[in-house]
């Protein structure tokens, strides 16, 4: 993406619509562009240019003409760029672009691309304006840090009396202390234990039927194999750190779940 040809041509339409200011700042903007990567991966926590607050909010004001039909091409590129899932929960689809340094507070970013992320919109919403946090850098940049390709979340179950998943960040020894802070910040505020347990608790109650059918016919080892593998089919297409392959796995590795345990679950469906 040409983010400097894409800018010029946003605040020629503005200069047009009568909005001076984008054109006045191209140099400045250009020269900020250069410093996103250096922004995202310094120690400390990003710094907004001091522009004047008109001149910010002109800046910010940029992002309304992206939404123009002329650039429809650009915006479904970004939606698609996590292979149209939300990077931020790895679990809903992406719907919504956003500001990874929030346009209001840095409208030098509002349309350029490293900053723009493809988001659902329950992690929009949770995300808000925030991007800091006792002077560094909230969140997980999806383009800038390498996340390990190994577990970096784990799931525990309970059967008794209820059955029960509780979702954590537990980092790898491997993973930088910053990424992994940022992982359980991102992890809080976006509110994904409670999430990803209830999509857990759904997906068991889906297959219900399923673990009630293996039991009858082949037990426990029936039923753990069933869990078993979908988990390594879920695996090759979700990666280690999907809630889907999490809770299979667990699933499968708990001879009081196979044996009965998913009983506590329901009474087995209808045929
Ligand atoms: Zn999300």
């Amino acid at each position: 993406m040409d983010d400097v040809a894409n800018y010029d041509s946003i605040a020629k339409i503005r200069a047009d619509d009568g909005e001076p200011r984008p054109q006045l700042l191209a140099g400045v903007v250009r020269g900020l562009y250069a410093t996103y990567a250096s922004q995202i991966t310094a120690g400390g926590a990003p710094v907004p240019h001091c522009f004047a607050d008109d001149e910010r909010k002109a800046l910010k004001e940029n992002y309304e003409v992206l939404k123009r039909a002329q650039f429809d091409g650009l915006r479904s590129a970004i939606l698609q760029a996590a292979g149209g899932r939300c990077p931020f929960c790895h679990q809903a689809k992406a719907n919504e672009i956003d500001h990874f340094l929030p346009k209001a507070i840095f409208g030098e970013y509002s349309v350029f691309s490293p900053n723009l992320l493809p988001i659902c919109t329950t992690c929009n919403k949770k995300k808000s304006n925030r991007y800091k946090q006792g002077g560094v850098r909230r969140y997980v940049h999806p383009y800038f840090d390498a996340l390990p390709s190994e577990a970096f979340l784990r799931v525990d179950l309970k059967i008794d009396p209820n059955i029960s998943v509780q979702f954590e960040v537990h980092p790898p020894g491997s993973m930088p202390q910053a990424t992994a802070r940022r992982l359980s910040r991102q992890f809080d505020d976006l509110g994904l234990a409670e999430r990803y347990a209830d999509e857990a608790l759904e997906e068991m109650m889906d297959r219900l039927g399923s673990l009630y059918d293996y039991f009858d016919t082949e037990h426990a080892p029936g039923v753990e194999k069933y869990l078993r593998t979908d988990a390594r089919s879920a695996a090759a297409r979700r990666g280690p750190n999907h809630w889907l392959v999490l809770t299979l796995t667990a699933l499968a590795d708990s001879p009081a779940f196979c044996d009965r345990g998913f009983m506590r679950l329901g009474p087995q469906p209808p045929t």
